[in-house]
């Protein structure tokens, strides 16, 4: 008899998404002359750069000859990409990271889920709420949930920290000591940043606490303001209790080419339950190459061309692009009276629904009046109740016309 990993029971059936897709196939078969615009979507619209298809096309060219040919390659990727990365994302920041702290992989989901195997069961999670669902099942699958309130729609063994209008977003520190604390910023889903200032209380409360930060930057091409950290390694001390999970998915449209990075810097340690000290990056290197055959070499020559000074200039043409409908959804929003976050680092605006209203009740509203779909908050977690999440990754034209439109029902 093969016996199940039962934590997986412990899963909560996610029907955010699911319920979206119904409703809207309903709405559209009760109005088929109705014109429904998505802004609900965390996924990118504009094609892969040429930058990047150049380079694709001459690897692909490449491994067709006999000296070009690539079989297996580094598990954590190839050198070219790796000195890039520390070039371009770190060194021209200011931050000194290493070739082999950083690990080339096909996703930040894969990683920010994968990155568990490395932990012990017992350690104490902290989550923000709303947040991003996959830290959260990764750690049910894991086992380190505990039981499901169905009252309170939490788990028993997890720490939740609240980023509501009410902290101005910032999660305050825990009460109590954790060991593993998910921060995302910019965040997913509220769209709002943190400063270095803000970062340096994590990375203390860390240190203090022994604890590791597990920091999701897939986000950090749309920050546009000074004083936001692009990397958690800006804040000093942060490569002591710092793990840094980047992707090229949002930031290159890669979401179907598929690459990103994880950093774990060398002098991180975690401890046995003796309290002897390990190396975190020797543990991942284990993992990745048991586990893993890395990223495609082609793929990869495509992410090293986000670095090339065209590549770079075609990238931000298109980051603008979203950013430039973000401004259009905020403002508009603003201008009839709703209350709105995120949006100038971040491609998701974060609107508080009208008094009185769930967030599910305003997504029926906005499709039956507006014909636009949006994301309830409450999908992302408890505190995400009374928000609603509206993404730029849509063409301007349609930005401009949803906008519109909910403009006119909030009349
Ligand atoms: N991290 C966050 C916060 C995200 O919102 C997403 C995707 O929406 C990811 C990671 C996934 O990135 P990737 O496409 O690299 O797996």
């Amino acid at each position: 008899m093969s016996l199940i990993n039962e934590n997986f029971l412990e899963l909560q059936d996610s029907y955010l998404f699911s319920t979206i897709a119904k409703k809207v196939v309903k709405f559209s078969e009760n109005n088929p002359d109705k014109k429904i615009i998505k802004l609900g979507i965390g996924d990118v619209t504009k094609p892969i750069v040429p930058a990047c298809l150049e380079a694709m096309h001459k690897a692909v060219d490449e491994i067709g000859t006999s000296n070009g040919f690539k079989g297996y390659g580094p598990e954590q990727g190839y050198e070219f990409l790796r000195k890039a990365i520390v070039e371009n994302d770190y060194k021209q920041r200011g931050v000194q990271i290493e070739a082999d702290e950083v690990f080339i992989s096909d996703g930040a989901k894969c990683d920010c889920g994968n990155i568990v195997d490395i932990f012990e069961k017992d350690n104490r999670v902290a989550i923000t709420d709303p947040v991003y669902p996959v830290y959260l099942d990764t750690n049910v699958m894991s086992g380190r949930s505990g039981k499901f309130n169905q009252e309170k729609g939490t788990y028993e063994n997890i720490v939740y920290l609240p980023v509501t209008a009410e902290n101005n977003f910032k999660p305050e520190l825990p009460k109590e000591k954790v060991d593993m604390i998910y921060l995302c910023f910019p965040n997913n889903p509220t769209g709002t940043v943190l400063t270095k200032e803000d970062l340096k209380k994590w990375v203390d409360y860390a240190k203090e606490n022994n604890s590791i930060i597990l920091y999701d930057a897939a986000y950090e091409a749309f920050i546009t303001e000074e004083n936001i950290p692009h990397s958690i390694y800006e804040v000093e001390g942060a490569k002591e209790v710092a793990i840094e999970f980047k992707s090229y998915s949002k930031t290159a449209g890669f979401t179907g080419v598929r690459c990103a990075y994880v950093v774990v810097p060398k002098k991180l340690k975690g401890y046995t339950k003796n309290g002897e000290e390990v190396s975190l990056n020797k543990l991942w290197n284990r993992r990745t190459c048991t586990k893993f055959n890395g990223v495609s070499y082609i793929v990869q020559r495509a992410a090293e061309a986000t670095y090339l000074e065209e590549g770079k200039e075609q990238i931000k043409q298109n980051i603008n692009y979203y950013l430039e409908n973000a401004k259009i959804i905020k403002q508009g929003l603003e201008e009839v009276g709703f209350i709105t976050y995120g949006g100038v680092n971040s491609p998701y605006v974060w609107l508080k629904v009208p008094e009185g209203m769930t967030s599910w009740d305003f997504f029926d509203k906005l499709l039956e009046e507006a014909n636009v779909v949006g994301t309830p908050g409450s999908g992302f977690g408890p505190h995400g109740e009374g928000y609603f999440r509206l993404t730029a990754f849509g063409t301007k034209e349609n930005t401009i016309e949803a906008i519109e439109r909910i403009k006119q029902c909030k009349k």
